[in-house]
């Protein structure tokens, strides 16, 4: 070896630190100042100086100087390049000069050489962090998955609303335990069923297409009510909400049924529309489920459809309600409700309370008036049963109107019209019966109705006049009086005789104006015949009605009418009927006495009608009987005349005679009654015979000729 000798230039390491440090500063990013870095690289330069002047050359120094490069993070190519170049430069002189310029190779190679092999290892490093990190990081993403499928997980399992997931061809593979609980089954047995096995009849129609819809991937998802059967066989209504889950590529593979219990609500739902649509204390349908039914019929209906139905109300129930109490009343209701219900709703009809005593059967299917009176039959024979009630036996019946028709021509609120009239009808008839709907006995009652309420008005307007009919004396055919009837020239129908409107004069009370205005009119007329035929006795007949009899004011009026017009009362007649005489006892026999005493005559109008009771007219002051038309028909041919009709007619003219009455017999409209009566012993006819009523002119002419 070579000993180093002190001739030999030796190079500084500070200078050797500060080129190197300007060499290879800018070639790699080291968060170093300059200075920091001639200070970090005066070391390896003091120690690559001495290991090339050292007698034994230990090579880790150089290899270490290399790697020092990379731990200072070094790292890029030209860091090496220049490095070595630096070497190469500064330490060349020394080494000439020491005849070491191999060795200077040797350090150069080794400095190369730990630079690389620190690379290499740094590499390695960096390799193996990533990895490790990689590592970590799957670890951390099974973890997160296995967290995120366990918080599913439990949430499957705990959910309050069941869930349950199929197979699309409907297999059952995973059910909650809401859903287990639900069904009442254990998560095995459900397993073991296909979805349509729970599937209750009660389902909307169209689940099973749009479950198929679903199945087969047309859908994503559904949501409806459902009913189901639990394992032990009761129903649950559920709220079911289906979606499917579908592979990558879009394929059905899942369906997902999400289910919460809503047979509860359901139930309340139910009750609320029972209640809603029936009657409480019967429970029957109440009026707007029948109308809903109705409207139901009516709208769109097919062809040749037809509807019926039954309007029934008790007969005397508010009676019974006010004898026996509400509670009494409300049980009669309820056991007439139960039977009518019992009898007739499982025929598909419709029996609903629609007021207080009052139901209405719906036909289901009317198929004509036949089918419909069964109903009422039974209806009616439901009724009539007797019960038996808190202890009281009661009997009790119903009336019905009936209404059938075609469903296209009417509507909800005609047929009920209809089917009101028609009751009142059954009423009207007596009770305890059915009436069916008449359209010309309607048409009657609308057009008598709407001469009711035009009868006021009629009167005011002076739409009324009188026509007199002759009465003839049967001995020597002179006339002796006449009587008057009323007219009423109405604007649109023309003149009305008196039957088409005395009797609604006398439902509504009218017939007392009524009857003064024709008493004062034919008192007029009457004293006007007086002046212009003072010589000829002529009586004034007049009709009175029951209603008149009554109005206490009557004597006043006749006495008034009397006075205003000048008339002496002898020559007023006043004709009442027997009805009018003796249905109530005590004011109007005052009335009839008074009426006498005035001084006019009474008259019993259609005797042999009524009672007919001459032995009780015998107290009363009547002057004179006029036998009904009725009695003098059967006198109408004189060759073979009624024998029997003829005895009574002579027996009763006897008996009038012997009561001091004069007899007039109305309706003669032929010479052989005329004969006939005459040979009776008759005082006075009245009929076509002799004449029909006419104006007051014609009689005038026969009074003048
Ligand atoms: P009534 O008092 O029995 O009057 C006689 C009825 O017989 C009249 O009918 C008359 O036209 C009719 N008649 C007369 N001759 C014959 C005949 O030969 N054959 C037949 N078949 N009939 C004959 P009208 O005018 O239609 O009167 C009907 C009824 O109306 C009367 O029956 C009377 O009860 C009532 N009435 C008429 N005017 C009045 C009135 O001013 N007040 C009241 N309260 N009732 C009246
Ligand atoms: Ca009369
Ligand atoms: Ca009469």
């Amino acid at each position: 070896m070579i000993p180093a000798t002190s001739m030999e230039p030796r190079p500084r390491d500070d200078e050797l630190a500060r080129s190197w440090a300007r060499a290879i500063a800018r070639t790699s990013y080291v968060s170093m100042s300059r200075e920091e870095l001639v200070t970090h690289l005066e070391q390896p330069a003091r120690r690559l100086i001495a290991a090339l002047a050292a007698d034994d050359y230990d090579p880790r120094v150089p290899t270490e100087v290399g790697a020092g490069l990379v731990a200072a993070h070094f790292t890029h190519p030209s860091s090496l390049q220049r490095t070595l170049a630096v070497l190469g430069a500064q330490l060349a002189p020394a080494a000439l000069a020491g005849q070491r310029l191999a060795r200077l190779g040797e350090l150069q190679g080794a400095v190369a050489a730990g630079y690389t092999q620190a690379m290499q290892d740094r590499a390695l490093h960096e390799q193996e962090q990533i990895r490790t990190a990689v590592m970590d990081a799957r670890a951390e993403a099974d973890r997160a998955r296995w967290a995120s499928e366990a918080r599913f997980q439990a949430l499957f399992a705990e959910a309050a609303v069941g869930i349950g997931i199929a197979t699309v061809d409907g297999r059952v593979i995973e059910v909650n335990r809401a859903l287990c609980d639900m069904f009442g089954y254990s998560a095995e047995e459900m397993i073991e069923h296909v979805v349509a096995d729970f599937v209750h009849p009660d389902d909307a129609p169209d689940v099973w297409r749009t479950y198929d819809d679903l199945a087969t991937g047309r859908r994503d998802h559904f949501r409806m009510d459902k009913a189901y059967y639990r394992s032990d066989g009761q129903k649950i209504w559920t709220d079911l909400v289906v979606s499917l889950i579908r592979s990558q590529d879009g394929v059905p593979l899942f369906v997902v049924a999400m289910v919460e219990d809503i047979t509860d609500r359901q139930r309340l739902q139910t009750q609320l529309r029972h209640q809603a649509s029936h009657d409480p204390l019967t429970d029957l349908p109440n009026r707007t489920l029948f109308y809903d039914r109705l409207n139901a019929m009516l709208t769109d209906p097919p062809p040749g459809a037809r509807v019926g139905l039954c309007y029934l109300d008790l007969d005397g129930f508010k009676a019974i309600n006010d004898t026996f109490g509400h509670d009494v009343g409300d049980e009669l209701l309820r056991t007439v409700a139960g039977r009518l219900a019992a009898r007739l709703a499982d025929d598909g009809h419709l029996v609903a309370r629609t007021g207080g005593d009052e139901f209405v059967v719906l036909i289901g299917g009317s198929s004509g008036t036949q089918g419909l009176v069964a109903v009422a039959e039974t209806a009616l024979a439901a009724v009539r049963a007797p019960l038996d009630l808190d202890g009281h036996a009661i009997e009790i019946s119903a009336s019905l109107g009936l209404v059938e028709r075609a469903a296209t021509a009417t509507t909800a609120a005609e047929l009920m019209k209809a089917a009101d009239t028609t009751l009142y009808w059954a009423k009207a008839d007596g009770r305890d019966r059915w009436a069916l709907f008449d359209t010309e006995r309607y048409a009657r009652d609308v057009s008598r109705y709407r001469l009711t309420s035009q009868l006021p008005e009629a009167l005011a307007q002076g739409q009324f006049f009188l026509e007199y009919q002759p009465l003839v004396s049967l001995r020597d055919g002179t006339l002796t009086g006449v009587e008057a009837l009323v007219r009423w020239r109405h604007p649109e129908l023309g003149v009305l005789g008196p039957d088409q409107f005395i009797g609604l004069a006398e439902e509504t009370g009218l017939i007392v104006a009524l009857g003064r205005w024709v008493l004062g009119e034919a008192c007029q007329q009457g004293q006007r015949w007086r002046v212009t035929h003072p010589h000829r006795d002529l009586l004034i007949s007049v009709n009175l009605a029951v209603r008149q009899v009554r109005d206490p004011a009557i004597v006043t009026t006749v006495t008034e009418i009397l006075d205003g017009s000048g008339l002496d009362p002898r020559w007023l007649q006043l004709e009442l009927t027997e009805s009018a005489v003796m249905a109530t006892s005590g004011q109007p026999l005052q009335t009839l006495h008074a009426l006498a005493d005035l001084g006019a005559r009474i008259a019993i109008d259609d005797f042999g009608t009524g009672y007919s009771n001459l032995a009780y007219l015998r107290d009363l002051p009547v002057g004179t009987l006029k036998l009904a038309g009725s009695f003098i028909a059967g006198l109408r041919h004189a060759d073979r005349p009624d024998r029997v009709d003829r005895e009574i007619l002579s027996t009763l003219v006897r008996l009038a005679h012997t009561l001091d009455m004069t007899v007039t017999a109305e309706g003669v409209e032929t010479a052989d009654q005329a004969d006939a009566l005459r040979r009776l012993g008759c005082d006075t006819a009245q009929g076509w015979h002799y004449a029909a009523a006419g104006p007051a002119q014609s009689v005038t002419a026969l009074l003048t000729r």
